[in-house]
């Protein structure tokens, strides 16, 4: 196995590391930073944009940008309606389909949109590395459940990757801290993103990660500020100047950058301006907007946002029986955790005002995956991680109860036989109803599989033996096996969870990622071409320019000529006619250096 990389596929940001010189540290893309946006961009007639390029293009086509993705990331319609309404957009689909992305005419999955960011990544590691990379590890929040845990293994596979472990975003931040702290500790790993909120309690001990309790908000990140200020503002403008800036998606989009950079200043400073000019047009004329924004302010119209964070890390300790005061460590992870109020209700909830921010909340879980990444490719050692599950696994029982197998924060893998009997006389069948969720209701839990168990011999009520087996690996992927017991016969029905993406879906989108891999090596050497023969003309022209006196005026006009040609078919983007003037183009330089 080559180098296997570390993939934080973040909402709003993603990182990708690798192990360099013997420390993993976060790679650099071409523009030299070290986080993309999650975003592709779908430009009218051309090829889909990712990262920065995306971003750059987000103001002009906001109708066809993609940000935020992972929110849709295995769910169906019926889930997101919340999430739905915070992207400009269009998701698609009934309500117990899984969501799709309208481009156009074009449907995009989650899986596909996600598997764009992920081939950039693997673009900028592959650069940076300097070798082909097929092998990944991939962090999720948290409370990510089977299907969206699938669903993110499948865009590393139409990604051309191979996710060799799915691992928890906070888990992933211990993995890194740990590298610089050692010592037996415990800590709270506190990760609060552009989109959710990830708390984590765990035992670190020389080397050793144990995730001991987790718990988390899906639909609270930064995101939900920004449309805060975002409200406070167009609803000011909208009664001063008529004009309600939501309703343009241009203007919306400049609006929503505005606001989160004034979000983002007002985590160092009391005050801030939001000033965007032209931004609509009245009969009068050209429309301004100015709006001071003050901390204050900002921190009131949030606070029921700034409650749902304290009420979780209240929970959390509740639910992990973690205790306050300083000898607990908080390691902060996520952009959203150097908001001041953030920190204060962090210090108050935990009654400590040590918290840990030694590691770059923006890297430190992409540091943490390359850390697992390097330790599965058998390249760093000392390392043991027990992660435990994050959602509470079971079946429906008879009465549509839920009879719980796995309970929550349970460690993996793990692997647990339970035996059940039917409820009626002579029942040759029994359904199975496997669910996930907290709920003592079954109906109100989800279901990840359904199936029924033939073949029991007829037998009264509480006869027969049925044996359920869930099975969940380190990834936390669920198997779930239902066997007759009672009969010897074994006859087996293994469910596995998926992300509801049909096989037929699945091939096609891993067809159509090998070929976009193609397209997009295709286009980009076409690039090359085009900027060497570029060169090629700036350089030559000089040096005809500079040697003038001593060139015979045949071979110049020749030369001249050529150049003419060579521009005209890189402003045609001809790649043929360019390869054919730069031979000819040779030919004619050694003839002159032979002359
Ligand atoms: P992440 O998902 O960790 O990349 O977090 C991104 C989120 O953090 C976005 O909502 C950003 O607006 C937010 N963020 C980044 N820097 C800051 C800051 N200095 N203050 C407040 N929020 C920030």
């Amino acid at each position: 196995m080559g180098i296997a990389i570390g993939v934080d596929l973040g909402t709003t940001n993603s990182v990708v590391s690798a192990l360099i010189d013997g420390r993993v540290v976060p790679l650099e893309n071409a523009s030299g930073t070290r986080t993309i946006p999650s975003m592709v961009t779908f430009p009218e007639g051309g090829s889909h944009l990712v990262g920065h390029a995306a971003k750059n293009q987000q103001v002009t086509s906001p109708d066809r940008s993609v940000y935020s993705i992972k929110r849709f990331m295995g769910r169906r319609h019926a889930e997101v309606a919340h999430e739905e309404k915070l992207v400009p957009y269009t998701v698609v689909g009934k309500p117990n389909e899984l969501v799709k992305v309208r481009m156009g005419r074009k449907l995009h999955t989650p899986q596909e949109i996600s598997a764009m960011i992920l081939e950039e990544l693997k673009d900028i590691a592959e650069a940076a590395i300097g070798e082909p990379v097929t092998e990944s590890v991939i962090t999720v929040p948290a409370y990510f459940n089977d299907a969206q845990r699938q669903a993110t293994r499948e865009a590393a596979e139409i990604a051309g990757m191979n996710a060799r472990r799915i691992i928890n975003e906070p888990t992933a931040a211990a993995l890194a801290y740990g590298l610089e702290s050692m010592r037996s500790k415990r800590a709270i790993v506190i990760d609060f993103g552009g989109g959710t909120l990830d708390l984590s309690a765990m035992n670190i001990n020389n080397g050793r990660f144990e995730v001991t309790a987790v718990h988390g908000n899906t639909h609270l990140g930064g995101d939900d500020f920004d449309q805060r200020i975002i409200d406070i503002v167009a609803d000011d403008f909208l009664r001063r100047e008529r004009i309600d800036l939501r309703e343009d998606a241009m203007a919306l989009q400049r609006l929503k950058e505005a606001a989160q950079h004034a979000k983002v200043e007002l985590s160092t400073r009391e005050q801030t301006e939001i000033i965007l000019p032209y931004v609509g047009v009245n009969k009068h004329g050209p429309v301004h907007l100015q709006y001071t924004l003050t901390r204050e302010t900002f921190e009131g119209v949030c606070a029921d946002l700034f409650e749902s964070l304290r009420t979780c890390c209240q929970e959390l300790r509740q639910i992990g029986g973690v205790g306050t005061g300083p000898n607990i460590e908080i390691i902060l992870v996520g952009g959203s955790t150097r908001m001041p109020a953030v920190r204060r209700i962090i210090a108050e909830a935990f009654k400590t005002d040590k918290l840990n921010k030694s590691v770059n909340p923006d890297e430190v879980v992409g540091v943490g995956a390359g850390v697992l990444a390097a330790v599965l490719a058998g390249q760093m050692k000392n390392v043991h991680l027990m992660d435990v599950t994050s959602q509470t696994l079971g079946v429906e029982s008879a009465g549509g109860g839920v009879s719980i197998i796995v309970p929550k924060n349970t460690p993996i893998p793990h692997s647990i036989s339970r035996v059940y009997s039917t409820p009626r006389d002579n029942q040759t069948s029994v359904p199975i109803n496997v669910l996930e969720g907290d709920s003592a209701s079954a109906p109100d839990n989800r279901t990840l599989g359904l199936f029924r168990l033939k073949g029991i011999r007829r037998a009264k009520r509480g006869v027969p033996k049925i044996k359920v087996t869930f099975d969940i690996d380190a990834d936390g992927i669920l198997s779930v096996n239902a066997a007759d017991a009672d009969t010897g016969k074994s006859q087996e029905v293994v469910i596995q969870g998926g992300s509801g993406l049909t096989k037929d879906d699945h091939e096609r989108l891993v067809e159509e990622g090998k070929n976009r891999r193609i397209d997009r090596r295709d286009r980009r050497a076409k690039v090359d071409l085009c900027d060497h023969a570029q060169g090629v003309v700036i350089n030559l022209s000089k040096w005809l320019e500079h040697n003038k006196p001593y060139i015979e005026s045949r071979a110049a006009d020749q030369l001249h000529g050529q150049l003419g040609k060579l521009s005209k078919a890189i402003d045609n983007r001809r790649e043929e006619k360019i390869r054919k003037l730069l031979t000819e183009l040779d030919g004619i330089m050694a003839q002159n250096k032979a002359g």
